[in-house]
């Protein structure tokens, strides 16, 4: 198969420089200000999402509350960003520390759709880009804090990717997604191979090493960028993820229960919070890396 990765992939500037290029300061201001408004909603539904999944509980009922007084909170107390900053990141019912957590994950949503519909144009594409983001966003936010990875958020991941595979048929843009068969057929290998390694590196090391919540992960993940570039970000996010275990992470924990004089146990490794960026950089990259790879092997 003599496939040209960069068929039918348009990258950013042709996409864009038309549409971008035609708005006048005004409407690109309005533009972009609608679009990190409207992330920074996703971003504040997404915060329910990362603190009521992992308790198994519903992210439609019942209504906000303080976590800490079981106070309501009310619409204006709620409103993306602006709430923290006027109630100065305090309940008014305990006044005790609403989590900065909240306004970050909001504020860094909202930055990242902007970012989504400026590299994309006001497209499918774009939203396609941020809405697989703010997934991947809240799979490693979830993994990092609880070492777990909802099927919140990998049900609707998957079901979503799958979604838009069949909906992208009907335009004629070019994408950086898989095209349905490939999106399925992605799947199964993403799931598949991490399980794999799974199994492999348990056996090896006599204890566990990925959790099942890393299998449902790449298969989302493989439902978005295809067989290959599912592989290329195990490679990449698992390497990385054992590194920063090896070097860094593991090392302090030992340090520490030596100090201690507790007995040194590894700690568990949250690979979420190393593949879902490791996705995005596929998804936006992989293709180029993977030309450049197959280039530099087979033309030396
Ligand atoms: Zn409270």
């Amino acid at each position: 198969m003599q496939a040209d990765p960069f068929a039918g992939v348009q990258y950013d500037g042709a996409l864009t420089a038309g549409l971008m290029g035609s708005l006048t300061l005004a409407d690109a201001l309005l533009l972009f200000g609608f679009v990190f408004v409207l992330g920074a909603c996703v971003g504040s539904f997404l915060n329910v999402c990362i603190a009521r999944w992992p308790l198994d509980l519903s992210v439609m009922r019942p209504p906000s509350r303080c976590p800490r007084c079981e106070r309501r909170i009310a619409w204006h107390e709620n409103i993306p960003l602006l709430s923290w900053l006027l109630l100065r990141g305090k309940c008014r019912g305990c006044a005790l520390p609403i989590s900065v957590q909240y306004p970050l994950v909001e504020l860094l949503v909202a930055l990242g759709w902007v970012a989504a519909f400026r590299a994309f144009g006001v497209t499918f594409e774009a939203l396609r880009v941020a809405i697989f983001g703010t997934i991947l966003f809240g799979i490693a936010v979830t993994d990092f804090k609880h070492y777990l990875i909802p099927d919140g958020f990998t049900v609707s991941g998957l079901v979503l990717m799958l979604l838009f595979a069949v909906a992208h048929l009907f335009s004629d843009d070019a994408s950086r997604f898989a095209t349905p068969w490939p999106a399925f057929l992605g799947a199964c290998v993403g799931a598949g191979a991490i399980t794999l390694i799974g199994w492999l590196a348990e056996v090896i090391m006599k204890r566990e090493a990925m959790g099942f919540g890393d299998t449902t992960l790449m298969a989302v993940v493989g439902a978005a960028v295809g067989a290959e570039r599912a592989l290329l970000t195990i490679i990449a996010g698992a390497f990385v993820g054992a590194v920063v275990f090896l070097v860094i992470v593991g090392p302090i924990v030992k340090l520490r229960s030596m100090r201690r004089g507790e007995p040194f146990a590894f700690p568990d490794v949250p690979f979420g919070v190393f593949l879902a960026p490791a996705a995005m950089l596929t998804l936006l990259w992989g293709d180029a890396l993977i030309a450049w790879y197959l280039q530099r092997a087979f033309t030396a």
